[in-house]
Parts: structure tokens; sequence; C-alpha cells
């Protein structure tokens, strides 16, 4: 793709790309970290039932503030939390940009700990904020020392940490995290969009919230809830936090029909978040499987894992994509990482994998 010359667009945005990953039509779709199951009809069902009725009220706009959504939100993350400490937006993403329109922005720097999320560079480039990247360590846990002294030199209006981090699938310990929350001079971003893939003992920084005013920490329905087309993302923070960004959010940011999806999703939690220890368990089996055909596997807290080395990464992901297989080609050079999906497509997934790279 490229933008003609005559179209007056922003000049550093000349040359890039729309962010995605390929959406490419073959029987296993293991690439964007999607759940492999959808709702059950009883589900769908009700979110239906909730849209019709939501359907007959849209000549109005929708609550401005989603305070029943943002309520049901609190309620299932639980930890004393209510929906004044609650925000929520179109998915993660949305929710992550207005944190930088709010705390970021010209003369502002967001940091981060590479491998990791490819979108925080792009939210950073969209509000005009200095985007500065430290490295993680070989086995992709945050170099604690390092990212002290990145911080204290760096100076940055907002730190990004991702737990479980995406590509790596690597969690966050508590020790970590503190020592970023001791340093940081603004606010701390905690992105747990698949928290609730971690492992048991595997803490959630919703559990420092109380003590730490300037923690953010990001959830999402897209991955656990299997509400990834639902496009609902969201936060908890301190009241005073969520108040900042309801300065920056676009009105009536969140349509009627959204709203109404997320909350008949959240009537089915215990249903929805029932295939998530299913997956834990296939998650544990596919590392496994990898670790023991010889290759190097990501220890992971999340519905994917990152598995390497290869000379020719691309050549491996086009060999799978050949056998109606798609993972994704990310992360660090020479590795790649697979989404978790049901059982049969992880057997396709191995079969696939034993015939491009034999062993
Ligand atoms: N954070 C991380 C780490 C992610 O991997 C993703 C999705 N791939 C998101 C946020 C955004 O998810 P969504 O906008 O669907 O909530």
């Amino acid at each position: 793709m490229s933008i003609p010359s005559w179209v007056p667009i922003r000049e550093e945005l000349r040359g890039e790309e729309p962010y995605g990953a390929p959406q490419i039509d073959v029987p296993v779709r293991l690439n964007t970290n999607e759940n492999p199951y959808g709702p059950s009809p009883e589900a769908a069902a009700d979110i239906a039932e909730a849209v019709r009725q939501a359907a007959l009220e849209l000549n109005r706009y929708p609550d401005r503030e989603a305070t029943a959504l943002r309520e049901a939100l609190a309620g299932y993350l639980g930890h004393g939390l209510t929906a004044a400490h609650v925000w929520a937006a179109n998915g993660s993403n949305e929710v992550m940009q207005q944190i930088l329109q709010a705390f970021g922005g010209p003369g502002r720097t967001v940091l981060s700990f590479a491998p990791t999320y490819s979108m925080y560079p792009e939210y950073a480039r969209n509000t005009h904020t200095r985007w500065v990247a430290g490295r993680r360590r070989e086995d992709f846990a945050i170099d604690v020392p390092a990212a002290v002294a990145l911080i204290e030199a760096e100076q940055p209006d907002v730190v990004f940490l991702t737990s479980p981090n995406n590509p790596t699938g690597t969690a966050l310990g508590a020790d970590e995290l503190n020592a970023v929350l001791k340093v940081a001079p603004g606010v701390v971003v905690v992105d747990e969009a698949y928290a609730e893939f971690r492992r048991a003992g595997t803490p959630t920084a919703l559990e420092l919230l109380d003590e730490q005013p300037r923690l953010i920490v990001t959830r999402t329905m897209s991955k656990a809830f299997a509400l990834a087309g639902g496009r609902l993302g969201y936060l908890a923070a301190d009241p005073a936090i969520v108040d900042a960004l309801r300065i920056v959010r676009l009105p009536y940011h969140l349509s009627a029909v959204t709203q109404a999806t997320a909350l008949g999703a959240l009537r089915h939690t215990d249903e929805l978040l029932a295939r998530v220890d299913e997956l834990r368990s296939t998650r544990d089996e596919t590392s496994a499987w990898l670790a023991d055909r010889g290759y190097d596997v990501a220890a992971s807290d999340a519905n994917f894992v990152l598995f390497g080395h290869f000379t020719d990464r691309h050549a491996v992901w086009e060999g799978l994509v050949d056998r109606g297989v798609l993972i994704r080609e990310v992360g660090p050079d020479g590795w790649l990482r697979v989404s978790i999906g049901t059982p049969d497509e992880m057997r396709a997934f191995r079969t696939a994998l034993m015939e491009v790279d034999p062993r």
C-alpha cells in the first residue's frame, strides 16, 4: 500500500502500513490469540436479545459513562473495585490510546521493554508521544536493574508493562513491578490482556491498586471472554485517573450495541471462562510437546506459545500456511508464535510442523 503524494498526510505517517496480522482464509487460524471457542448458543441468544432491546432505542445516544457496564466489570474484577475505578472503551487498544492521549503527548515519553506488543509504538506515534524501548533479558523477563536505570534516565510519563507479555507469554513478578513502581515518575500501565490464562501462583497487578494510585491495569474481553468481535477493553485504576481519561474520550464512544453486547457476555461469565482452564492445559501440553521436539520454548502464562529458533522462520510459517495452518511470524528473529486452539486445531498444527520441520 502506498499513499499517493497528493494526499496531505502527516509527514511521519508517509510510508507507514496499517497494523494487522494477515487475515488469510485457512482452516486452522492460530495467529491472533483469539479464543477458539465461540459463545454457546444460549449466550449468543442472550446477547442478541440484549442487542434487540438496545436497537429499540438506537435513536438515542448511549449512556456516555457506560455506568451499568463499568459496574458489571468492577464486579467481575473484584478486589473491592467499583464503577468509579473502571473505564471501558472499544478494545484495550482504544483504552491504551486514550491513556497516551491523557498522559502522553508532545514533549512526553512512553517507555516499554521489547520484545513486546507491537501496537505500543503506534499509539505513541498517533499521539505524538516519544517512544523509548528498553530490552528484556534473554529469557524475556524484565531486567530489573537495567529497567530501573532506564526509567531514572528517561523519566517517562507513561510506562507500559505487559503481563503476560505478548508475544513471549512472560508474566511479571510482584518484585519486578514494585521496583518499576518505585522509580517511575508517571503512570505505570500493566497490560493484562491475557491475565485469565496465567498459571497458578502468577500474581495480578490488581492486588497493588489500593496502595499505588498511579498504577493502571488494563484488561480485555477479547481473549478469555471470547469476545474479540465485540470490541470491549477496560481498565482499573484510581477514580482520579479514570476522571482524567474521561476528559479525552470522545462523547458516546461506546455504542449502545457494544454496551449491550458486553453486558450480555458478562451475564455468562462462568460459561465463557469455563474454557480458559482447558486452554491453559492445552497451552502447557503444546509447550511440553515443542520442548520434547527440541525447540526453545518461552515459558507462557498466556494463550499462545513462542518457540524457535529457526534459521528461516518465514519458510516454516509459509510451509504451515500451505498446510492450512496460520500462525504468527512475530517477535525476535527466528521465533514463531502459535495461539492455542482446540485439540483438533493443535493436532493439525503439530502434524503440519512435523512435516515442515522434520527433526
Ligand atoms: N494488549 C495486548 C498485549 C494484546 O496482545 C492485545 C491484542 N492482541 C491487545 C492489548 C488489544 O486487544 P483488544 O483491543 O482486542 O482488547
